[in-house]
């Protein structure tokens, strides 16, 4: 691993280190069932073990990581099959109705802001290497935590958050799997949001969950 040396901010440093983590983990360039010492990590990153700590707990609440009780860390298994195949059917129940919620609850601002995150993906993930993967999979997570959101209903949003619908699905393929692809289903969803148009948000939002499900199983 590279040295971290060069960024001096705290906030900035943990950012950093938190984002190294995730594209390491996201790519399996640590493998999965790794034991993760806090003090190995801030010796190979060069930085003390406080960014380190931070790092960790937020790569477990997001189900990359699991504690173990006095040891340190593991990295995350990979699901199996069978419960990949539930999560789709889990998706494709309550995403597009979550869409159609949005294309009517969704507050003005917030609809622009969807747009926003599109462009976002556009300009910031145009390479197939391992550093746009994660990114695409940290805006991807995003965008479909700002629907659910707008949606208003706060049991969706907290189921599909608990999931970690992303992580395990970006953990499933390598890069590039058909990222360009999801962009443009990305867009259509929110200009369909933006539009107040239910029925055009369901129905994108369901053309987007079936062909992820082809492109990550
Ligand atoms: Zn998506």
């Amino acid at each position: 691993m590279n040295s971290l040396t060069d960024i001096r901010r705290p906030p900035a440093l943990t950012e950093e280190v938190y984002a190294r983590l995730f594209e390491q983990l996201i790519t399996h360039s640590i493998a999965p069932g790794t034991k993760l010492s806090v003090d190995a990590l801030s010796r190979s990153l060069n930085v003390s073990q406080t960014p380190i700590r931070e790092a960790l707990a937020r790569l477990e609440a997001q189900g990359l990581v699991v504690k173990i009780h006095l040891v340190g860390y593991r990295v995350a298994e990979r699901i199996e099959p069978d419960r990949l195949e539930q999560i789709y059917e889990f998706r494709l129940l309550t995403e597009p109705h979550m869409a159609a919620l949005a294309a009517e609850r969704t507050s003005e601002p917030s609809r622009r802001e969807l747009l926003v995150q599109c462009q976002r993906m556009k300009s910031d993930c145009t390479s197939d290497t391992p550093e746009d993967y994660a990114r695409f999979s940290r805006l991807d997570e995003a965008f479909h935590r700002a629907i659910a959101v707008g949606s208003g209903n706060k049991v969706i949003e907290d189921a599909l958050s608990a999931l970690h619908v992303h992580v395990h699905l970006f953990r499933m393929s390598q890069p590039p799997t058909a990222v360009f692809d999801a962009i443009e289903e990305h867009s259509q969803i929110a200009e369909a949001i933006a539009a107040a148009d239910p029925q055009a948000a369901a129905k994108a939002m369901r053309r987007h969950v079936l062909n992820s499900q082809r492109r990550f199983t």
